[in-house]
């Protein structure tokens, strides 16, 4: 596969994770299998048939070009972007292991061509596809997605599958599991997550991040009690619990 659909390339500043506020180029691909009820881009959770481009990283200004796009063409667009100032690229979506076949041909030529470090947002429901370009990862966010709150069914076994396959990564620098919580959020799905992770990860184990929900209409993040607690609960049995919200949201970059 030497061609993909993507949504967006642009610069922008990390907002998630332990590399908050870095500058990464941001790849968004198109199309995800997974429809979280807080998902934040529906925009790229379809084939879209345009792709929007920044001109020059930073400005905001851009201009669309049809899809699919081919590897040479998603170079010479990254290129354009300054990527001297950039921390690393991001692959984002949509669920941008759909383009595992893609990727495996793109990313050997990016790290040749502009030597960026390559990190992987994704759902964490993926193995297969994981496994293909685990190589050329630098780091991976993995999302674990309750049953309670973020309404794709029950993904376990893929998480657990997931994770056994970044467990064996042997240039990988980071990975860590991001789980965005709600208010609806049950605390025994979070010890569930720990107990999985501890099963696979027998030491260094990931650190993760609990990331209130971005509050909307019709879905709220716990409150700073709730936070309190469910931070301190899951302390008692891992030691390496974090919270920290979507930080480009709060400086309006969305
Ligand atoms: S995995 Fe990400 S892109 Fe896919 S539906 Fe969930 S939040 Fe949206």
């Amino acid at each position: 596969m030497t061609n993909a659909y993507l949504s967006e390339i642009y610069s922008a500043i990390q907002g998630e994770g332990p590399l908050t506020g870095i500058r990464q180029i941001f790849a968004r691909f198109s199309i995800c299998d997974l429809h979280c009820i807080w998902c934040d881009t529906p925009e790229s959770l379809i084939k879209n048939e345009f792709c929007t481009i920044e001109k020059i990283a930073g400005t905001r200004t851009f201009h669309r070009i049809k899809n699919p796009i081919n590897i040479n063409d998603l170079l010479s667009h990254i290129k354009l972007l300054s990527p001297e100032l950039h921390h690393s690229i991001s692959l984002t979506g949509g669920e941008p292991l759909l383009y595992s076949d893609f990727l495996n041909i793109f990313l050997p030529r990016l790290k040749k061509e502009i030597s960026l470090p390559v990190y992987l947002e994704s759902g964490g429901h993926r193995p297969k596809e994981l496994n293909k370009i685990i190589n050329f990862l630098d780091y991976i966010s993995m999302d674990f997605k309750l049953p309670s709150s973020a309404n794709t069914g029950i993904l376990w076994d893929k998480h657990k599958e997931f994770l056994e396959v970044s467990a064996k990564a042997k240039n990988l620098q980071n990975i860590w599991i991001k789980i965005v919580i709600t208010n609806e959020t049950l605390p025994d799905e979070l010890i569930y997550s720990i107990n999985l992770i501890k099963s696979v990860y027998k030491k260094n184990n990931p650190e993760i991040f609990l990331q209130p929900v971005t509050k909307t209409n019709s879905i709220t993040p716990p409150d700073e009690l709730e936070l309190l607690k469910i931070q301190k609960e899951l302390l008692n049995i891992y030691p390496k619990i974090r919270v920290i919200p979507q930080v480009h949201r709060l400086i309006g970059q969305m």
